[in-house]
């Protein structure tokens, strides 16, 4: 498929049936030929004058290729296969005028030049809150200290599926005491899903929060598939948080029906250590299907007003 052709168009059978992951219900969201954010009323009737997402990807063009080659072999179908400017359209045209940058490192020296990348392009991404990445490597500390003090960046992403990276790396230590002194946020996917590694889960996690207990985390898919775990320490870590990124959607990969009913009330009870997240542009719907899915749930306009938008805007702007 090229870039900036629709994942399906009408006369052919949708890739997501053949999917190995699964979905709820008998019929999938809506994909971008058919997009139509009919949430924007809804949110400015809750007093949200934008939503801000907290775990949006920006590649350059050849990493994200191969990434979304991956997705294709797993028919996870990528809904914004498209050039760069047009998916930072799309999330205007959706409400979202704040998003991150999140990227990550597949290997070891690779993250200090994607973080010159973020900073030599997020500038044309209207909105964009820069965010760098590292690596256990020679130089860590280094490279962190210029994307925080000459780039600027107001935080970081760490994944521990994709790097096999394990937080409780020794190499990692100086760089996580220095975020910590800083109070810049990391957004780590510990958990183990869509697929488990080496280093994902609670067992990991578990360990590096106590070391760094006033690190500011986020934990990207609510820590799906162990989310109660890692809900059950945010009372005890007030700077903890956990978005909700592919977790309250039709689209199974990162949630189980049960697993995900039983987190609804997780997002009133912690309502102040929960963001927004979509995974843009790598989901296999319309931006519009997560919101809608939060202004759908049975939780408070309070709580969808802080998730949605006021306490990513408190993390970054206060
Ligand atoms: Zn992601």
């Amino acid at each position: 498929m090229e870039e900036g052709e629709g994942v399906k168009s009408s006369n052919q059978p949708d890739i997501r049936l053949s999917s190995p992951f699964s979905w709820r219900g008998e019929s999938f969201p809506p994909i971008l030929d058919s997009e139509s954010p009919d949430h924007l009323s809804r949110i400015r009737d809750l007093g949200i004058p934008y939503i801000f997402d907290i775990h949006t990807h920006f590649f350059p063009e050849t990493v994200m290729k191969l990434i979304w080659r991956w997705f294709d072999n797993v028919n996870w179908a990528i809904g914004y296969r498209l050039p760069e400017k047009e998916r930072v359209e799309r999330l205007h045209h959706n409400g979202i005028k704040r998003f991150t940058t999140l990227n990550y490192a597949h290997k070891v020296g690779m993250a200090s030049s994607l973080n010159d990348w973020t900073y030599a392009n997020y500038k044309n991404w209207e909105g964009a809150i820069p965010f760098g990445t590292f690596y256990p490597e020679e130089g860590v500390l280094s490279y962190v200290k210029q994307a925080v003090d000459e780039y600027k960046f107001q935080g970081f992403k760490l994944h521990c599926e994709v790097s096999k990276l394990n937080l409780n790396h020794p190499e990692l230590a100086e760089t996580f005491l220095y975020l910590l002194e800083k109070q810049i946020p990391i957004l780590i996917h510990t958990g183990t899903a869509p697929l488990p590694g080496e280093f994902t889960g609670i067992q990991f996690f578990k360990p590096f929060l106590e070391t760094y207990p006033t690190l500011k985390i986020i934990v990207a898919h609510m820590g799906a598939h162990e989310i109660s775990a890692y809900a059950s320490l945010l009372s005890a870590y007030p700077n903890l948080a956990l978005d909700t990124t592919m977790v309250f959607v039709d689209f199974l990969a990162t949630g189980k029906i049960e697993e995900v009913d039983a987190a609804v009330s997780y997002l009133e009870t912690y309502q102040d250590q929960i963001y927004f997240g979509s995974d843009f542009p790598n989901i296999p719907y319309n931006l519009n299907h997560p919101i809608t899915k939060i202004l759908d749930l049975p939780i408070s306009d309070l709580a969808k007003q802080k998730i949605l938008y006021k306490n990513a805007e408190n993390l970054f702007f206060k």
